[in-house]
């Protein structure tokens, strides 16, 4: 039976399996000592339960509960006692490697409780007024008696040899705070011992009616559980302070159990249950004895809490997460990553990126990226079955969490006992993945394993200009032996070729001045359009003139800011870290927030807006004939041409080429393709080292940020990063029309101001923000936010025989097109850290295809999209303006029957297998078999859960067309449709996607709209 219950669902989800295996190859084989654990957790908390099920509907006269109503503290105590044994045991239970010492500590506090009930029992004689307590002593002795002796088998059994061996992080640092913090479990356990044998003494020897007589005197029963808790507790901080390695697993119980007691002290103390009944039926007031308890174990819990914070902070530098979320962080790692990519010699490595990755996030994304570690670590255990915190439980057992109820994929979900938590589980899953995958392979480590070589150590990018066209097999170049060694010196470029290289000084700070009171001209975002405006309004009108740029990002010089380190760019130059989503988490947006905007992280690649979408922006009055000229202007400036062979992976380029050629033999799928062709780009003397989508460092890339930005300074355009328009301020202007008076900006100190405008407001933030602002600022009508299209992104994996070496070279390079333009073909490639996000794909899998990272390219489609999205009116918490999409049948069979072509291109290239990114991956080996695949899949993918959605592409929003359509937010002269002089000109106004690369497009109507500004202001 397939997912939807039809023979083809279930062709389909047969494809899937076989791409992704069975859950059960993950279960662990669990042994006699997890049963007996197990059993007796599950035993505690059915008791646990009942009792307080009890105490809750107050069942005074039902055995064993009726006890629980005469001592209030001791009843909490008995709860807080239980906490304490029954969450070591289900620690020791799914962690084969502390169960030991966690069965060790059970033993003793079973013995020191079968000790006092024995004392208790033998000891002294019936009380007449409870004669149920004696009974339930004797078989408490009996119980606990075998308790005991199935711990000892357990504290004595070997333990199992396993990788996951606790003393990896065993070791006791010696730092002030580490030195604190075990002495402060050392002052716990003999303050806990002495508050064992306290209780002993005042019920041996105290006035039982009285004070902490009356307290410790009655009922029986739970006075030795107030002696065996004081006892364990004692024993575990003993062992804490002695095995530092133990804490990460055995300190939870402790928390738990002082945690309990704390509270449930405080609301008995809140509901004035607080009179506790001694042994002579006495009422006595016991309220002051839950305020000691408070005090007591709630001064304990926040210290330890307290030191256990700033040892990470100061031992470990974990700022951004809290202990527990960094201890899973390190646990997720451990259990994502293959054994033979060595996780627990990268684990802390790991923690600290992902630890500055989250304290760098600048938007409202901060506190959510860590929330997700606090939800498989202390919930998704719960919703799998009661288990114990994430990262207390062995390896082992966390893959099988992992792969079982966290990541497993969508006909498992569906299968689920409530899916819609399954969903939630795996969104949240998903996106922990992508973020260790992140931060793993951007480390020196897998860069090594995956046989990624940097920049800077190719040989043929010694010198400043390649010196050989990519791939050579991107071998590191030798080390110099001594001074005197040839190999040490940068050889010389070629001269002609050098004078034409940007010169170091457009690369210096510039934008350190006030954010000024009052302007003629104000630009509002820095990219592709603002870029282009302040460049032609600063020419046009720069003389007399004063024109300010906001930039909410910061400025980020290529020379001083801009590095190799994938993980560090994308968290400086991204929005929102790379990790902005749709309101269902289901869809990446990417686009850049610094100076120069999105230009700066992108791949340059220029192409006209192609026919069809031309004859589409005509029914929206638009002609695009009226481009023509400032595509030529913008491309002399910018130096968009065809791209250089020293930049371009040859390896890739052939293979494309057979691939298209082959393909268009075929002529199956979207009918023939344009003959493959090398792109055309803004670059000036490009390397082709791959990681334009990080910036350019080399300053090779001719992006806003290094021509139109600098030209446009020079003309005294003032440039102001780091601060936000919030909103522009209007007053009722020429007819029913509003003029904008001010731009309400946070600047980069978080003070707020209010730039006065004389002449005009230009918005050019990038589709969403744009829309964003207008709605912020009530103007452009009940249209702005709607009809958001983009191109979808889908980049296929291709895996050859040959060494390809395809991070050699500009990431995007060949091209290939049908007539209709309902998707575009091109290739591309990512450093390793950007390339294992795209990897769909889990466990084995991922490792699996990111080991065949030389071997592999990437075979991308775009398929433009309906307008189906939308930036929602009413803000929320999480997102503010959230964006959302839904993407309709006809764009899916749009994005179906593209993944199919792809299929063919990628076996007329000769490939071996490809990856294709649906949810979960399907993974098609490019045999005989395949034509069978490709009928089955073609009409089966038919589902948008199946697809992975991402866009660098995002258009539209705020629709520019002609007055006679209603639903315009811009008309055709850059006017937003209610206001005088506010404009709008950047991917926002599209009417409809262009469905190619966008940049130019979007820099020839700023172009264009810079010279209407200048006639209507
Ligand atoms: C990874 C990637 C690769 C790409 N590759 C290509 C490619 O090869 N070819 C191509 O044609 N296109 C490419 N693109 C897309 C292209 O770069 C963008 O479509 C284009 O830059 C958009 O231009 P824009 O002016 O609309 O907005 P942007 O260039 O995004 O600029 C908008 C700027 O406004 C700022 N801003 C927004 N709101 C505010 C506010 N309220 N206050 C102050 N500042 C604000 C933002 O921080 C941003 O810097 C790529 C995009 C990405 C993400
Ligand atoms: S490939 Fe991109 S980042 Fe590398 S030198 Fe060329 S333009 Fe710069």
């Amino acid at each position: 039976m397939g997912l939807f219950g039809n023979r083809h669902d279930a062709e389909l989800e047969n494809l899937f399996q076989s791409s992704v295996g069975p859950a059960s190859d993950f279960k662990p084989r669990r042994d006699l000592g997890f049963y007996v654990l197990e059993l007796f957790f599950l035993f505690n908390v059915g008791f646990l339960t009942f009792m307080l099920a009890g105490l809750v509907v107050g069942a005074r006269h039902t055995e064993p509960i009726s006890r629980l109503f005469l001592n209030p503290a001791q009843t909490i105590t008995t709860f807080s006692k239980m906490t304490l044994m029954l969450s070591l045991a289900l620690i020791g239970a799914y962690n084969a490697n502390v169960r030991r010492r966690a069965a060790m500590v059970l033993v003793i506090g079973h013995v020191i409780a079968v000790a006092a009930q024995a004392w208790l029992y033998l000891g002294y004689p019936q009380n007449l007024l409870y004669p149920a307590d004696a009974p339930y002593l004797r078989e408490g002795i009996l119980g606990d008696g075998i308790v005991v002796i199935l711990f000892l088998y357990l504290a004595l059994k070997p333990a199992p040899v396993s990788r996951d061996a606790i003393d990896v992080d065993g070791v006791d640092l010696q730092s002030p705070v580490s030195t604190a913090y075990r002495w402060w479990l050392i002052v716990v356990g003999i303050a806990y011992s002495g508050f064992a044998i306290a209780i002993v003494m005042i019920r041996a020897l105290g006035d039982l009616e009285s004070g902490l007589g009356a307290v410790f005197g009655s009922p029986d029963p739970l006075v030795s559980n107030s002696i065996a808790r004081c006892a364990t507790i004692a024993v575990l901080c003993f062992l804490l302070s002695a095995r530092a390695g133990l804490r990460k697993y055995l300190t939870a119980p402790l928390v738990y159990c002082l945690g309990l007691s704390t509270i449930g002290c405080f609301i008995l103390a809140l509901l004035g249950k607080s009179t506790i009944v001694t042994r002579t039926g006495a009422r006595t007031p016991g309220a002051w004895f839950l305020m000691v308890q408070i005090a007591v174990d709630g001064a304990v819990l926040l210290v330890t809490l307290g030191l256990r914070k700033l040892q990470y902070q100061v031992d470990y530098r974990v700022t951004s997460l809290s202990p527990t979320s960094a201890e899973c962080c390190l646990a997720a790692h451990t259990a994502l990553r293959e054994a033979e990519q060595k996780p627990q010699a990268t684990a802390r490595e790991v923690l600290t990126r992902v630890d500055e990755l989250i304290g760098g996030v600048r938007s409202r994304n901060r506190g959510l990226l860590a929330f997700p570690f606090w939800l498989i670590e202390h919930v998704f255990p719960i919703f799998a079955g009661l288990r114990p915190e994430f990262s207390t439980m062995s390896r082992e057992e966390r893959r099988w969490m992992m792969r079982r109820y966290v990541l497993r994929p969508n006909y498992e979900r569906s299968r689920s006992l409530v899916p819609p938590i399954a969903e939630v589980m795996f969104s949240v899953g998903d996106v922990i993945h992508g973020l260790l995958c992140l931060c793993y392979f951007t480390t020196e480590t897998a860069h090594h394993q995956v046989g990624y070589i940097l920049p800077d150590a190719r040989t043929r990018l010694q010198p400043d200009i390649a010196c050989k066209t990519p791939p050579v097999g991107a071998d590191p170049p030798e080390l110099p032996l001594d001074a005197s060694d040839a190999v040490g010196l940068k050889p010389l470029s070629k001269s002609d070729e050098a004078r034409t290289l940007l010169a170091p000084r457009i690369a210096i700070a510039y934008d350190t001045g006030a954010i000024p009171d009052e302007v003629d001209y104000c630009i509002v975002g820095s990219g592709a359009a603002g870029g282009v405006l302040a460049h032609r309004l600063g020419l046009s009108k720069g003389d007399g003139n004063s024109i300010c740029m906001i930039e909410r990002g910061a400025y980020n010089s290529p020379r001083q800011d801009f590095s190799d380190d994938e993980l560090k760019m994308i968290s400086t130059l991204y929005a929102e870290s790379g990790l902005q989503l749709t309101r269902s988490f289901d869809f990446t947006i990417l686009q850049g927030e610094t100076v120069g905007g999105t230009t700066v992280i992108n791949n340059a690649i220029c192409l006209e807006m192609p026919p069809p979408s031309r004859k589409e922006w005509a029914s929206f009055g638009f002609d695009a004939q009226v481009l023509e000229s400032h595509y030529a202007r913008v491309k002399s400036e910018i130096n968009i041409g065809e791209l250089s062979s020293e930049s371009v992976n040859k390896t890739v380029e052939s293979l494309f080429s057979r691939g298209i050629s082959g393909y268009n033999a075929e002529c199956n799928g979207l009918g023939p393709l344009s003959q493959a062709k090398r792109l055309s780009g803004n670059f000036k003397n490009c390397l082709g080292c791959g990681l334009c989508n990080i910036g350019c460092k080399r300053m090779r890339k001719m992006s806003v940020l290094e021509t139109y930005l600098p030209w446009a300074m020079a003309r005294g355009v003032m440039v102001r990063s780091g601060s936000d328009a919030l909103e522009c301020e209007t007053e009722p202007g020429v007819g029913s029309k509003k003029r904008v008076t001010a731009l309400v900006v946070r600047g980069r100190d978080g003070r707020v101001r209010r730039i006065r405008i004389r002449k005009a407001l230009i918005v050019a933030g990038g589709a969403i923000q744009s829309s964003r602002f207008l709605m912020d600022s009530k103007v452009g009508g009940p249209a702005v936010g709607k009809g958001l299209s983009c191109n979808y992104a889908f980049p296929t994996l291709v895996e050859f025989d040959e060494l390809i070496d395809a991070f050699d070279g500009v990431q995007i390079t060949m091209f290939a097109a049908p007539e209709s333009y309902e998707a575009i073909f091109e290739t591309t490639y990512n450093p390793p850290g950007g390339y294992s996000l795209s990897i769909p794909q889990y466990f084995g899998g991922h490792a699996k295809m990111m080991g065949s990272y030389r071997r592999a390219t990437n075979f991308g489609t775009l398929v433009g999209s309906d307008p189906s999205g939308s930036v929602r009116k009413r803000p929320d918490i999480l997102f503010g303006h959230a964006i959302e999409w839904n993407q309709n049948p006809d764009e899916i069979s749009r994005i179906s029957r593209a993944l199919a072509t792809l299929v063919r291109i990628a076996r007329a290239a000769g490939a071996r297998r490809i990856v294709l990114p649906t949810h979960p991956a399907l993974s098609i080996k490019l045999d005989s078999s395949i034509d069978q695949t490709l009928s089955s899949m073609g009409g089966l993918l038919n589902d948008k859960r199946y697809f992975n959605f991402a866009t660098a592409h995002p258009q539209g929003g705020n629709m520019m067309a002609s007055k006679s359509h209603g639903e315009r937010v811009v008309d055709l002269d850059f006017r937003v449709r209610d206001c005088d002089n506010l404009f709008v000109c950047d991917a926002s106004i599209f009417p409809r996607g262009i469905r190619v690369n966008p940049q130019w497009t979007i820099m020839a109507l700023a172009s264009l709209a810079a010279e209407s500004i200048a006639a209507l202001t």
